[in-house]
């Protein structure tokens, strides 16, 4: 797996995973990012389309190698955004904790890793394989979307530990209002998804027909 490296041998890296599904990659993710990636410093963020999503019948997703080359495209233009195929060559189901560990291999534990997803995809983190260890290895950046309710996100975490619980971060994002399923519903309807992800996404998405 080729990555960046940190520029000196002693640098510890302040590194963002972006794991989703991303059926198909949108603007809320884009600008979901960009904000983690300024607001807490993030020298660096790659995106992680997992391949088999371990809780989701993988007859209801697109095939993996269009949900990668579709979010390919839509960080073609952030210097600081790259792609990983860690999960997608994986052909296992996508453990976000395997993921982490061989993170830190790769860098030698010289990393501060924040993992960056959705506020109600983290709801049943309590299931996560290994998550007590998950928990203890990187901070969680939770992006919700206005208006959602703490009150879920809290009643999860109030059981866990205040040492563990903040190491969750909230993440209030407008541009969350735009979602996958509402995308694929507008296509499947025949209407127009510009400016919801970039446009080599809405072509991309026409030319393979997808969503129809
Ligand atoms: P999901 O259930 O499809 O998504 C739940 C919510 O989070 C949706 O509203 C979704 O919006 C949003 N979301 C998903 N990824 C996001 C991101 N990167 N940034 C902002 N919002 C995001 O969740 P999923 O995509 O399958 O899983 C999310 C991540 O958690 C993946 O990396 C997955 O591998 C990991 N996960 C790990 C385990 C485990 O290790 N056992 C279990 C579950 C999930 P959109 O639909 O618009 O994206």
């Amino acid at each position: 797996m080729s990555f960046l490296l940190p520029k000196t041998r002693n640098e510890i890296l302040n590194l963002g995973i972006m794991g989703g599904t991303f059926d198909p990659i949108h603007m809320g993710h884009l600008v979901t990012a960009e904000v983690a990636r300024q607001q807490f410093k993030l020298d660096h963020v790659i995106f992680i389309p997992a391949g088999i999503p371990p809780h989701k019948d993988i007859k209801t997703i697109n095939n993996a190698e269009h949900r990668y080359l579709m979010t390919l495209l839509a960080v073609v233009d952030n210097p600081y955004f790259t792609v990983s195929r860690l999960e997608i060559d994986n052909n296992q189901p996508s453990y976000t904790i395997d993921t982490v560990r061989r993170f830190y291999e790769i860098y030698n534990g010289k990393l501060n890793l924040y993992f960056i997803t959705g506020a109600d995809a983290i709801l049943d983190i309590t299931t996560w394989k290994d998550y007590k260890e998950l928990l203890n290895t990187c901070c969680f950046i939770a992006a919700s979307r206005p208006g959602y309710s703490l009150s879920k996100l809290k009643d999860v975490l109030g059981p866990l530990s205040p040492e563990i619980t903040k190491k969750i971060k909230l993440l209030e994002i407008p541009a969350m209002a735009i979602s996958s399923t509402f995308i694929r519903r507008r296509v499947a309807e025949g209407k127009t998804i510009k400016y919801l992800t970039p446009e080599s996404v809405e072509q991309y998405i026409y030319k393979n027909r997808l969503y129809v």
